[in-house]
């Protein structure tokens, strides 16, 4: 969010608040209640000395004095009213208020606005106005007068609000962790798994008595093709070989093992499996990667495995290794059983 959106907002609501004023001032002129009119008065004299503190900028000045400027006129209503209207239930949004605000001065790397003292601050505000007003009655009889109106409107406007901003937020909240999760668990370059959680799938794997076949996958003289045609082709020939790997494998877990190493675990049959992986190198060798007009060959040794009983992952991951070994010391760009 920047600050000319901020100011956006702030104008927008300036321009409700004015309105709205306005509207109450006539509300309290037909209820006859002279010290809320004059009140109202007030009231939108300090709206509108906003508008050049928005223009210029000042957005956590105003927001602070919108703030305190709220909730001074919601106690003030509601002690010469009384409670029956409602007004005082603006307390709890703007405890929401409070914290949606901590959120803006975060985004846009203000000071921050220390939302729980602020709550703290307005429940010692409510329960003062409220305190007084079941120990005195309101100052003013209406004879509650459109009350009924006037309450359900406030709780409806209120209850909306929390609804909607609880909702939101907690949306976004099983967003952001949705996105960090996968960017903890995913390699940026190829979208592949990590090390890392590949790591935790293995130990997953083990903790059932699944059949599967392991394989360590390395592309050959990649160092080759990193210094004929570049860094980036060599990222290109990895997001490529990535793709065809997901392609020929679907329901394997893949990972990124290192620089030009992977690692993937096929939950099929062994014999099925060697023929998945087979499938996979010639997927790879059969069709050059191109980037930027330039076709590149590419192949890939990998040395696989099946699962034995009693093995760890440290020792099944060290003979896909050692095959693999045997597969780029015999001439590389095949496949080691
Ligand atoms: P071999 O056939 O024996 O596997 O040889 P190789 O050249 O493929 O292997 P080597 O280990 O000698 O070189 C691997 C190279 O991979 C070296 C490193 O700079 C490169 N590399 C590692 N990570 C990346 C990457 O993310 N992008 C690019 N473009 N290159 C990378
Ligand atoms: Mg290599
Ligand atoms: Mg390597």
């Amino acid at each position: 969010m920047s600050e000319r959106s901020v100011q956006k907002i702030c104008y927008m609501v300036n321009n409700a608040m004015v309105v709205i004023v306005i509207a109450l001032g006539a509300f309290f002129k037909m209820l006859g209640v002279d010290f809320l009119v004059y009140f109202s008065i007030e009231a939108l004299a300090f709206w509108i000395v906003m508008y050049p503190v928005i223009y210029k900028r000042k957005l956590s000045s105003y927001l602070w004095s919108a703030y305190i400027w709220l909730t001074f006129y919601m106690g003030v209503t509601t002690i010469c009213l009384g409670s029956e209207y409602g007004f005082h239930l603006y307390c709890f949004s703007m405890i929401l208020v409070a914290y949606t605000s901590e959120y803006i001065s975060y985004k846009l790397g203000t000071p921050r606005v220390r939302p729980l003292y602020v709550s703290i601050g307005i429940t010692l505000f409510y329960l003062m106005f409220m305190g007084y007003l079941s120990a005195n009655g309101p100052v003013y009889d209406t004879g509650g007068r459109y009350a009924s109106f006037f309450w359900m409107f406030n709780s409806l406007l209120v209850f909306s609000y929390l609804v909607i901003y609880t909702n939101f937020l907690i949306r976004s909240i099983i967003g952001s962790e949705e996105k960090l999760k996968e960017m903890a668990h995913t390699d940026s370059l190829t979208g592949l798994y990590n090390r890392h959680f590949m790591l935790e799938k293995l130990t997953g794997f083990f903790e059932g008595d699944e059949q599967g076949t392991l394989a360590m996958a390395d592309i050959d003289g990649f160092k080759q093709i990193n210094d004929t045609y570049g860094h980036n082709a060599g990222d290109e020939v990895l997001r490529t070989v990535s793709e065809r790997m997901k392609a020929a494998c679907e329901g394997c877990d893949i990972a990124r093992w290192g620089g030009e190493e992977f690692m993937i675990l096929s939950h099929s049959e062994h014999d099925e499996a060697i023929t998945m992986y087979e499938q996979m190198r010639v997927s790879i060798e059969s069709e050059p990667v191109v980037f930027e007009g330039k076709a590149i060959n590419v192949t890939i040794t990998i040395g696989i495995s099946p699962r034995q009983s009693g093995i760890s992952i440290d020792e099944w991951t060290r003979q896909v290794d050692g095959k693999l070994y045997e597969g780029k010391n015999s001439g590389k760009n095949r496949l080691v059983v």
